[in-house]
C-alpha cells in the first residue's frame, strides 16, 4: 500500500469554492500534501483508505487574528475592559513571560487551534521580550503541526513604553529571525509583522514601522477602529493621506471605522479580521461585518484571545453572523417593521471562517477550500452525532450545529493531525501539566510584580 495516498471515501463533501458546491457523496483524493481528486468512485487501490460515510468533509477552518501566547492564561481576562485588558495582561502577566512559557503557549494554543479544526492561524505575537522569546513562539507553531502566519509583534515588558502612543519603533530581530527561521516561501510557518499602528504608536513610529516590513516584504497587521481609539487617532484617513494602505495590510477589528474608512480599505486591497466575541466583551464596539461588506472588504474572522473568549470559530461565526442580523433587524424593528427576511447567509459566514481567511493571510492558493492542486487542509466532522443528525443543508449543519466534539479528523497538508476525535501530538498530558505550571508561575510573578509597583 502506498502510504503516500489518503482515500476520505464517500464523504459529504463542503467544497467553500466561489459556487459553495457541496457534493452529498464523494471521495477526495489526498497525495502527499496535496488534494488531487473531489469525485465520487475514486479507485482505492494502494490508497490508505477512510471511510468518511456519515461525516462532512469541509476545509479547515482559519484564524486570522489570535494572540496564541495567551493560552496559558486562558480565562483570566474573561471580566476584563480593553483598558483592564492592556493594564493588567499586556501589562505585569506580558512582562513574567519567559521564552520557555512562550514555547509552552504556543504549542499549547496551537495544538487547542488545531483540535477545534483550525488548520490555519495568525499568531499577533506581542510577547517578544527577547530574541529567545521569538525563537520559542516559532519553535512552539512549529512543532504543533499547524499552518501559521508568525506576525513577529514588540516585546510585553512595558505596556507603557510599547503602547499607549510608544515612541519606540519595532525591534528590528525581525530581520535574523527572517534569515535564521524562514529561507523558504514554501514552508508551513511563514512571517509577517505585527505593528501597533497609528492607535497605539505615534504616526511617525507607525510610519518607520510599515517601511521596516515592507523592506522585509512582510505583510503587516495591526488593531484599528478599536473603541474609541478610532476617532480619536484617525488611523485610517492618516494612513490614506500617507499613500501607506495597500494589500499587504490586514486591520484586527474595524468597529468604529467610518464608511469612508472601509471603502479606503476596500479600495488599497486591504483586508479585516472581525474578532465578535472579545469585541463585544471588552468595549472595542459591535462587529463591524455588515459594514465592512457595505464598504467592499472581504471579513475575516478571529478568536483573539483566549484569555478572555472561546478559543473555537464555530463560536465566532454564530456570533459574527447572528450580531450582524440583529443589528440589521434593529434598523427595521425602529421604524416599527416587522423584519421579512433576514440578512447574509450561513453560506456567507462560512466564507468568512475558509476561504476569506486564506485570503487575508495571501494563501488562497493553498488553502481555505477544497480543490485539486490545493494542500490538504481539511476536517472530517462527524454527523452521526445528535446535534448533527439527520443533516439537511450541510452548511447550515456547521454554521448553527456543529462544535468541536464533531470534529473526527483534521489534516494539515496532507498529514493527520487528530483522527477518531483525538489530537496525535504524542505529549499531551505532559504538555498540560507543564502549562498548567506555567500558568501558576505566571500569575504569581504578575501578582508580586503588582504589589512591588504600588
Ligand atoms: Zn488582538
Amino acid at each position: 500500500m502506498n502510504t503516500n495516498k489518503i482515500l476520505l471515501q464517500g464523504g459529504c463533501v463542503v467544497t467553500m469554492d466561489e459556487q459553495f458546491t457541496v457534493v452529498k457523496h464523494a471521495d477526495v483524493l489526498i497525495t502527499g500534501e496535496r488534494i488531487t481528486a473531489i469525485q465520487p468512485g475514486i479507485n482505492a487501490d494502494d490508497c490508505e483508505v477512510i471511510d468518511a460515510s456519515q461525516h462532512i468533509v469541509m476545509p479547515g477552518v482559519i484564524d486570522t487574528h489570535r494572540h496564541v501566547w495567551e493560552s496559558v492564561v486562558r480565562g483570566r481576562a474573561g471580566d476584563y475592559s480593553l483598558m483592564e485588558y492592556l493594564q493588567h495582561v499586556l501589562g505585569p502577566l506580558a512582562a513574567s513571560f519567559r521564552a520557555q512559557d512562550v514555547y509552552t503557549a504556543n504549542l499549547m494554543g496551537a495544538l487547542e487551534a488545531l483540535n477545534a479544526g483550525i488548520t490555519t492561524l495568525f499568531d499577533w505575537s506581542h510577547i517578544m521580550n527577547t530574541p529567545d522569546h521569538a525563537d520559542s513562539a516559532i519553535a512552539g507553531l512549529k512543532d504543533s503541526g499547524i499552518r501559521a502566519v508568525f506576525g513577529y509583534g514588540t516585546p510585553g515588558t512595558s505596556v507603557w513604553d510599547w503602547f499607549y502612543e510608544s515612541r519606540l519603533t519595532h525591534p528590528t530581530d525581525i530581520e535574523r529571525i527572517c534569515r535564521q527561521h524562514f529561507s523558504s516561501a514554501d514552508q508551513l510557518v511563514t512571517p509577517a509583522l505585527a505593528i501597533r499602528g497609528p492607535e497605539y504608536s505615534a504616526f511617525d513610529v507607525t510610519v518607520q514601522d510599515i517601511t521596516l516590513a515592507r523592506r522585509l516584504n512582510l505583510p503587516i497587521s495591526m488593531h484599528i477602529g478599536c473603541g474609541t481609539f478610532a476617532a480619536k487617532y484617525q488611523a485610517v484617513p492618516q494612513l490614506a493621506q500617507g499613500g501607506l494602505l495597500g494589500p499587504d495590510m490586514n486591520m484586527a477589528h474595524g468597529n468604529y471605522l467610518t464608511e469612508a474608512d472601509f471603502k479606503h480599505l476596500a479600495d488599497q486591497g486591504c483586508s479585516v479580521s472581525i474578532t465578535p466575541e472579545v469585541e463585544m466583551q471588552m468595549g472595542l464596539g459591535f462587529p463591524a461585518t455588515g459594514r465592512a461588506i457595505a464598504g467592499g472588504l472581504a471579513p475575516s474572522l478571529g478568536v483573539d484571545v483566549v484569555s478572555g473568549v472561546s478559543g473555537e470559530l464555530f463560536t465566532q461565526i454564530r456570533m459574527a453572523l447572528q450580531t450582524e442580523r440583529a443589528l440589521v433587524n434593529d434598523q427595521e424593528l425602529r421604524h416599527g417593521e416587522m423584519p421579512q427576511r433576514v440578512s447574509l447567509t450561513m453560506a456567507d459566514a462560512l466564507k468568512w471562517a475558509t476561504i476569506n481567511g486564506a485570503k487575508a493571510l495571501h494563501l488562497d492558493r493553498k488553502t481555505g477550500s477544497l480543490a485539486p492542486g490545493k494542500q490538504a487542509d481539511l476536517l472530517m466532522l462527524s454527523t452521526d452525532a445528535l446535534n448533527l443528525s439527520p443533516v439537511g443543508d450541510p452548511i447550515a449543519a456547521i454554521v448553527s450545529q456543529a462544535n468541536v466534539a464533531n470534529i473526527d479528523s483534521v489534516f494539515v497538508a496532507g498529514k493527520a493531525v487528530k483522527r477518531k476525535g483525538q489530537l496525535l501530538y504524542p505529549h499531551l498530558s505532559s504538555l498540560r501539566q507543564q502549562a498548567t505550571r506555567t500558568s501558576g508561575y505566571l500569575v504569581e510573578k504578575a501578582l508580586m510584580t503588582s504589589l512591588a509597583s504600588v
